[in-house]
């Protein structure tokens, strides 16, 4: 048991030949040692896919829906296609070592490995640590700003070479924007499209409640498939709620009843602010939606 616990694949994926013949599929490493070279295709061009798993009770969260679309990300960016099982066994072993704790989150990279590897042999790593204290967001909220994304909301059909909708290692642009966003006191954003449409926050879904109904703006947007989203959707379904999928302006979101912003790690963040001014949250289903989420065993 340790604070932070690191596995390195030996074959992220059966389409090419692993770094040791012979070897474990992961081996847990020391995570404080170097393990990557400068010449990582992650380090020099963040060419790459990730995912972020919560962790409650040392069992990863939503592990099926992650690894699909891990899958779908690598589909994407032409990569070899991970080895799912590999993965999942590693994933499920960092977060079962990590020290007792009230939430982790497990980071699982596959990269397209070393410049000039002859075999292109990805390189893979799941990362668990603990997770920050994000009750202050879940209780009491978060304020949003909306920011233009710059693209129109088919552009993953029009234009699939700019990975939208994947998972990748390019997070400059969603970490730029949080600054952003703190440069106009707020603490996240939410995307919209060049169309003018509702997209998604740049570490999360945006879902919204408009009387019984729990909605979300869909797939196919350039967007990522939310795995919290989908869970929530769930048990939403069975504790009577409609679930959907609806575009919407900015100026409809903000019509309606509550809105979260939702990701594996903070969960549900209601939202308090939009674009500077007050949104009412729902106070009760925020905490049962959370409650749910933490008491996840799989
Ligand atoms: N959209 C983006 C761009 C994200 O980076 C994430 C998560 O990191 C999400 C949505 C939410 O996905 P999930 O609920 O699977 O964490």
């Amino acid at each position: 048991m340790s604070e932070t616990v690191l596995a390195l694949l030996n074959q992220p994926s059966l389409d090419v030949p692993p770094h040791e013949h012979g070897a474990p599929a992961f081996s847990l490493v020391d995570p404080s040692a170097p393990h990557l070279t400068v010449l990582d295709l992650a380090a020099t061009r963040g060419d790459g896919i990730f995912e972020s798993f919560s962790v409650s009770g040392g069992k990863p969260h939503a592990v099926d829906a992650h690894l699909r679309r891990f899958a779908a990300s690598a589909k994407k960016l032409d990569l070899p296609a991970p080895d799912l099982e590999a993965w999942r066994a590693a994933v499920f072993a960092v977060a079962a070592a990590l020290d007792p704790m009230p939430e982790g989150v497990v980071k699982a990279v596959m990269t397209r490995g070393v410049e000039g590897d002859p075999e292109a042999r990805p390189t893979g790593w799941a990362y668990a640590w603990q997770s920050p204290d994000y009750s202050a967001a879940r209780e009491l909220g978060i304020g949003v700003v909306t920011l233009d994304r710059g693209y129109r909301a088919d552009v993953e059909q029009t234009s699939p070479w700019l990975l939208s909708g994947a998972k990748t290692l390019s997070y400059a642009i969603n970490r730029a924007v949080l600054r952003e966003a703190a440069r106009r006191g707020a603490d996240d954003v939410i995307f919209v499209s060049s169309d003018g449409f509702i997209l998604e926050g740049p570490t999360s879904t945006v879902l919204f409640r408009r009387g019984n109904s729990l909605l979300t703006p869909g797939v196919g947007l350039g967007i990522l498939e939310g795995t919290t989203q989908g869970d929530i959707f769930g048990w939403a379904q069975k504790r009577g709620m409609e679930t959907g999928f609806e575009m919407l302006t900015p100026a409809q979101l903000e019509q309606t009843d509550a809105i979260w912003l939702v990701s594996s790690g903070r969960q549900a963040a209601p939202i308090r602010e939009f674009d500077g001014r007050t949104h009412p949250i729902d106070r009760e289903l925020s905490a049962q939606i959370n409650a749910f989420l933490l008491a996840r065993t799989e």
